[in-house]
C-alpha cells in the first residue's frame, strides 16, 4: 500500500516567531523543521505500509527556498521519497491555495492513502486536510486517533467529545490524525545517514498544472487583517477549605453549569 504524508516544515518553535508587517503572515526564512504533528501521520503511515506487507511513504510538503530539513527527518524515520513544492510564487497561498497545490502533488504521486496531521503547530488552521481531499473528490476522515487498512477500507476511530465514532471509507481517502495515533520513532543513525541519499523531488507550480492566478498573495482568498498578542493568563481564584470547602467545589461547577 503506498501511502503519502503532508509533511508541514516550519520554523522552530524554540526561537521565538516573527511575523511580517504588511501581511502578518509568519516569517520563514530560516532553516525549518519537521512539524511535530506531521511525525505522528509520518509514523502512522510506516506501521500501516508494513502491516500491509508492502508499499511505501512518500512525504509531500510545500516550503519556501527549497527547503528539506524537516523532510531529511522523516525521511530518517523511514519515508521512501519525498516531493517538494518550492516557488517564489507561492508566497502568500492562503489554506486553500496551499490545499489546491499539495493535491496536484498527491494525485501524480498516485497513492492509496493521504495522511495529515489534524493542525499544524505554527498555522493552524486546521482546515487543509480537508481541502486537500475535496480538491481530489476523495473520501476523508478527520480526528483520527485509530486507524487500519484491509480489503480497500480505511477504518478509524474519530475522536469525538464524548468518545469516538466508528468510521469506514473507500481507499482512495485522506485521513488527518491527532497526536494520541502512535507514539513516532526516534530516527536511527543509520535512518539519518541512508535519509540523505533518499530522492527529494522538486517541483514548481508549473509543474502541477498550476499557475500563478491560483496560488500565492494573487489566488489568496484569506487575508489576515490584523494580529494581536495573546491576553496574559488571569491569576486563578483561591478557595480555603474551612470545612465547606465541597460546598465551595459545587457552588463554581454550577456556576459554570457543569452540574
Ligand atoms: C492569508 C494567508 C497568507 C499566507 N501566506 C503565507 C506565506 O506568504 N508564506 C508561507 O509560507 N505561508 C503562508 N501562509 C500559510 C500557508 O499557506 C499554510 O501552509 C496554510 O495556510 C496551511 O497552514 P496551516 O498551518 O493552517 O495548516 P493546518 O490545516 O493547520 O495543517 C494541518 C496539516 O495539513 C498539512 N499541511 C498544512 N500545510 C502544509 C504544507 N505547507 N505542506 C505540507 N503539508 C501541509 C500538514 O499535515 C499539517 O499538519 C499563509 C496563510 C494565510 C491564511
Amino acid at each position: 500500500m503506498n501511502v503519502v504524508v503532508c509533511v508541514k516544515q516550519i520554523p522552530d518553535p524554540a526561537n521565538p516567531g516573527k511575523l511580517t508587517s504588511d501581511t502578518h503572515t509568519i516569517v520563514r526564512d530560516g532553516k525549518l523543521i519537521l512539524d511535530d504533528s506531521d511525525a505522528y501521520g509520518v509514523e502512522m503511515a510506516l506501521q500501516l505500509a508494513d502491516a500491509a506487507g508492502g508499499g511505501e511513504v512518500t512525504l509531500v510538503s510545500m516550503a519556501p527556498h527549497g527547503e528539506t530539513s524537516g523532510l531529511r527527518t522523516a525521511l530518517a524515520m523511514g519515508a521512501a521519497k519525498a516531493i517538494l513544492i518550492s516557488d517564489d510564487e507561492l508566497a502568500g497561498s492562503d489554506a486553500l491555495s496551499t490545499a489546491k497545490v499539495l493535491a496536484a502533488a498527491i494525485r501524480r504521486a498516485e497513492p492509496d492513502l493521504v495522511i495529515a496531521a489534524t493542525e499544524s503547530t505554527d498555522g493552524y488552521t486546521g482546515t487543509t486536510p480537508v481541502q486537500v481531499a475535496e480538491v481530489l473528490g476523495w473520501p476523508s476522515v478527520s480526528f483520527v486517533k485509530k486507524v487500519a487498512v484491509a480489503d480497500g477500507v480505511v477504518k478509524a476511530d474519530r475522536q469525538t467529545e464524548t468518545g469516538y465514532d466508528s468510521v469506514e471509507v473507500p481507499l482512495p481517502a485522506l485521513v488527518s490524525v491527532t497526536a494520541g495515533v502512535v507514539e513516532p520513532r526516534y530516527p536511527s543513525f543509520k535512518g539519518i545517514m541512508a535519509a540523505k541519499g533518499k530522492p527529494v523531488e522538486e517541483l514548481r507550480i508549473g509543474d502541477l498544472g498550476l499557475d500563478a492566478s491560483q496560488v500565492g498573495a494573487a489566488g489568496a482568498r484569506q487575508q489576515v487583517v490584523s494580529v494581536e498578542p495573546a491576553e496574559a493568563r488571569k491569576a486563578g481564584e483561591i478557595a480555603v477549605d474551612d470545612g465547606d470547602g465541597h460546598e465551595k467545589i459545587v457552588a463554581f461547577l454550577e456556576q459554570l453549569k457543569v452540574i
